[in-house]
């Protein structure tokens, strides 16, 4: 269990990075940004190009995963500047297994934390989790539940 979270740690750390990065270049080229088409047209552009979605992320299935991110959208009614950027990161997760925006169950949202004070809150897909606060010496309870 121990060397297992170590992993998802460090690939979500290189995502994290790889999302710095493309914020940096965003930021030296803010130009390109600002004359992308609306979103239908992405959309039409990222469809026409599936084929070589496929060949950068061999083991996704990026048809499904599109259908997917624009469910994910709509369903928490997000707006993007830049789509393909936000595919792209999306077929990374999932070609990681970091996708948690994608399966159904995991779009509900248990929230733990402590009642009595601001320690730091747990988020599971589970509301059967057994959570316990060091802080508190007591067991983390469900606060808030996300949809
Ligand atoms: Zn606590």
């Amino acid at each position: 269990m121990d060397n297992k979270n170590k992993k998802i740690v460090t690939a979500e750390d290189l995502l994290l990075r790889i999302e710095v990065l493309e914020k940096r270049l965003e930021k030296l080229d803010p130009k390109s940004k600002n004359s992308l088409p609306g979103k239908s047209l992405q959309i039409a552009d990222i469809k026409q190009n599936l084929l070589q979605w496929s060949e950068k992320f061999p083991g996704v299935n990026v048809k499904e995963e599109l259908e997917k991110m624009l469910d994910w959208l709509s369903a928490n009614n997000k707006r993007k500047k830049d789509y393909k950027a936000f595919f792209r990161n999306w077929l990374r997760k999932a070609s990681t297994g970091l996708n948690k925006n994608a399966s159904l169950e995991e779009k509900i949202k248990y929230i733990f934390g402590c009642p009595e004070s601001n320690c730091q809150t747990i988020e599971s897909p589970y509301k059967d989790m057994y959570y316990f606060c060091s802080t508190c010496k007591k067991q983390k309870i469900v606060l808030d539940k996300n949809r």
